[in-house]
């Protein structure tokens, strides 16, 4: 018989021991169920739990690894194990690629309650589980066990009976437990075997969506030419079982999400599997009712507003093979589906697709991988695609489809820009311009209804001291507080976007104790007063974080707009994307400058899409729609192309500045980060590790900026400092980024103090 070593990534959480762990296997373990599981193991005379990484056999013995000396592992943990060779190999790309250590990665793939240590042992943990009974005889023994069992013998008889109808029945039908003197007789004579079974928590939901989408029977509409000829290319790929990237640019309201239906169907009648991404706020219950309505339980979802337990649970359907299409946010790219044919990023270009916690991976660049190892398709989804996307159509790394009309044949809403400077110029100075405030009357007299979008939560962006020009700080983040106001009449309070903190609005400056603080910069709360104030009976609803805190806020706020309970929908960037009201046909941007505002490299890119989701809101259905977009820079080049849904002319532009001044796609972006609560040290941090990238020579084509402090210096009461690294290829950087980090966080454990390092890599 052949003897293995399991080589462990044990759940250490220090970056020193970023390695796996070799082991003894048992020899009577089962050695096919080991590879990917939870095991525990002795570790520094502990028991740690660890994750089986890889299997080898001892005569190929690891270099330098005696087979004599090893300890043998404790406890295999689970019945399945969690993580499959795909996902194991994932999880070595993303800590190579993106600077984390093994145990991060892999914990970043399963749900929460499948990480370290099962809370309940031996069975599958945190599962809601129920006993069965299970034929275990064939019908005749029954029928003589039947017959032989004495005349008081009500619950054996009455069990028996029923066994020899049904081959599974829960003991629930019978209310009594697995210790109940009939089961244990049944089981004793080896007629029946009693079983676990679990009931996924959420059951009732799919049960009730499914009930309720039947009653609806719509049938599916025709595809477009345009929408079939997608279709008929990508079912082409998907005949050679070959790894393939797509990207797909289709203008708001052109079907794409039907593409994606259509196409799933296919994979699923021909025993695949498929991921579907969508951005968090995307995942709104007319999304996930498309796709369990047409795919029942087939459908697992994977998204934030789960609990815990549910998302345990959703994953290991998955995991079982009883689901076998992911529909989730960002996370859900691990999703341990089997046969994986597909993944479709929807909305490809959002951030959210970055995770900006260690492991920094980006989604996209993650599905590319998986999808190689899977050697499945990876389509890429947006009305914008971002520059990545296109990079990778013009190097030929992804093939370019396009649904370039809306599907029901309407065209796109024409959207008019109103230059805000004119309006002051002739003495209006309220936050709404007079075509917008004409376009809102004519809207609600049609009792059509309309969508305001604007960037800022809260009542206003600051509040400043007329008289000295001071604002208010955080006292633990180089940020101004934003003012809100409570409730609908409450009192003003000022807040940290970043860490929270919360104080009084002060009367006073508590700079120079002048009363003259003012408002300035607009919030949606402020804009839900002045439309209240200018349409007294209009029905107004508003979206934002501080709105939808609650659980289920954000259905309820929607299925009220949708059923047409209000008039207004003002909201945040929450209200831009995926939703489809037909009877909305005015959307108003109220000031499309502050997104242009935002010091990073990718504002006009976002500016661009944001503007262009927000508009695709607007006359979805038959009625045509109409956008306006308020801004105190009409000539600006984003602002005209958005308005003028001319894509191309944004990306020749945008492109051509990426290019020139050397910013992704044209080279990745990776950057060390130091915070400490003394400034001293965080500072001295980045300022090592420059020093330290400097010793060796730089390799060819990549630009170090020495240490700065970060976008935000302070946050949470930490100061942060930077170093930006541009390189063209991580893997000619890697291990000179790696050693600089390594020797800066050898040093950084002497100092006093905690002082949090980090490299985010390949920011694209
Ligand atoms: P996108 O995701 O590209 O914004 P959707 O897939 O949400 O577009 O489709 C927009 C609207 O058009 C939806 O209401 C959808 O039901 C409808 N639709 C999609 N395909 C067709 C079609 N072939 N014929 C008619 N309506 C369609
Ligand atoms: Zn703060």
């Amino acid at each position: 018989m052949r003897r293995w070593i399991a080589n462990v990534v044990v759940n250490v959480a220090a970056r020193v021991v970023d390695k796996t762990f070799s082991y003894a296997v048992p020899d009577d373990w089962e050695i096919h169920r080991l590879l990917g599981s939870r095991v525990l193991v002795p570790f520094a005379n502990r028991k740690l739990v660890g994750y089986v990484q890889s299997l080898t056999p001892v005569d190929v013995s690891p270099p330098g690894v005696s087979t004599v000396e090893l300890k043998p592992l404790l406890e295999m943990l689970d019945s399945l194990p969690l993580l499959t060779p795909d996902l194991l190999a994932l999880a070595e790309f993303i800590s190579y690629r993106y600077a984390a250590t093994r145990l991060q990665s892999i914990e970043t793939m399963l749900p929460s309650l499948l990480r370290g240590m099962p809370r309940q042992k031996g069975k599958d943990s945190g599962a809601k589980a129920y006993p069965v009974l299970v034929r275990s005889a064939s019908l005749s023994e029954l029928q003589q066990a039947l017959s032989s069992a004495r005349a008081n013998a009500h619950w054996l008889k009455k069990i028996l009976a029923d066994l020899m109808v049904d081959e599974e029945i829960a003991l629930a039908k019978w209310a009594i437990t697995p210790s109940h003197s009939s089961v244990q007789q049944l089981l004793e004579r080896g007629l029946a075997q009693m079983q676990w079974r679990e009931k996924p928590r959420l059951q009732a939901f799919y049960e009730e969506l499914a009930l309720s989408s039947k009653t609806s029977t719509k049938s599916l509409p025709e595809l477009t030419s345009a929408q079939q000829r997608t279709l008929a290319q990508l079912s082409q790929a998907l005949a050679v079982k070959e790894s393939k990237t797509f990207v797909l640019h289709g203008v708001t309201g052109s079907g794409k999400t039907e593409v994606y239906l259509r196409f799933i169907e296919q994979i699923v009648k021909a025993g695949g599997g498929a991921i579907v991404l969508v951005p968090e706020i995307a995942l709104t219950p007319q999304m996930v009712e498309k796709f369990v309505s047409r795919f029942g339980s087939k459908v697992a979802l994977l998204h934030s507003g789960l609990s815990d337990g549910e998302r345990r649970d959703e994953w290991m359907r998955l995991r079982r093979g009883e689901a076998c299409i992911a529909v989730g946010a960002r996370s859900a790219i691990f999703a341990p589906v089997a046969n994986l044919r597909l993944v479709v990023i929807d909305e490809e270009h959002e951030p959210t697709y970055k995770q900006e916690e260690s492991p920094r991976y980006d989604t996209r660049q993650v599905a590319l991988e998986r999808a190689r190892l899977c050697q499945a398709i990876v389509l890429l989804g947006s009305a914008t695609p971002s520059l990545y996307a296109m990079n990778l159509a013009e190097t030929g790394k992804a093939r370019m489809l396009s649904l370039p009309q809306r599907a029901n044949g309407r065209p796109l809403p024409t959207a008019q820009i109103i230059d805000m400077r004119e309006e002051l110029r002739n003495g209006h100075t309220s936050i709404l311009s007079r075509a917008l405030q004409e376009a809102l009357t004519e809207t609600l007299a049609r009792r059509e209804q309309t969508i305001l979008f604007l960037n800022r939560r809260g009542y206003a962006s600051f509040l400043l001291c007329r008289h000295c020009g001071e604002g208010v700080e955080c006292p633990r983040c180089s940020i101004h507080l934003t003012l809100h106001r409570q409730g609908q009449t409450g009192g003003f309070r000022l807040t940290c976007h970043y860490c929270g903190y919360s104080t009084p609005a002060p009367e006073r400056c508590p700079a120079c104790a002048e009363v003259a603080m003012r408002p300035y910069g607009l919030g949606t709360q402020q804009v839900e007063d002045t439309l209240k104030e200018l349409f007294p009976t209009a029905r107004i609803l508003r979206m934002d974080v501080d709105s939808t805190r609650r659980k289920g806020a954000h259905k309820d706020l929607l299925d009220k707009f949708m059923h047409q309970e209000a008039d207004l929908l003002i909201g945040t960037q929450m209200i831009a994307k995926g939703l489809d009201f037909p009877n909305v046909t005015l959307v108003g941007v109220l000031n499309a400058d502050s997104l242009l505002m935002v010091p990073d490299y990718r504002s006009e890119e976002r500016t661009f899409q944001l503007l262009t989701q927000v508009a695709g809101r607007a006359g979805r259905a038959e009625k045509p729609g109409s956008v306006l977009i308020q801004t105190y820079r009409p000539e600006h080049h984003t602002i005209v192309a958005a308005a003028r849904h001319d894509y191309n002319a944004f990306y020749q532009y945008e492109r051509y500045q990426r290019l020139q001044y050397r910013y992704p796609p044209f080279c990745e972006i990776a950057a060390f980060l130091a915070s400490h609560q003394e400034e001293r040290y965080a500072k001295g941090a980045a300022e090592r590790f420059f020093r330290e990238l400097m010793r060796h020579p730089a390799p060819d084509g990549v630009v170090v900026l020495p240490a700065s402090p970060a976008g935000l210096l302070r946050v949470e009461d930490r100061y942060r400092y930077q170093v930006v690294v541009k390189y063209p290829e991580w893997n000619n950087v890697r291990d000179w980024i790696i050693q600089a980090f390594d020797t800066v966080y050898e040093r950084m454990r002497k100092i006093q103090g905690v002082c949090i390092l980090d490299v985010s890599a390949g920011r694209i």
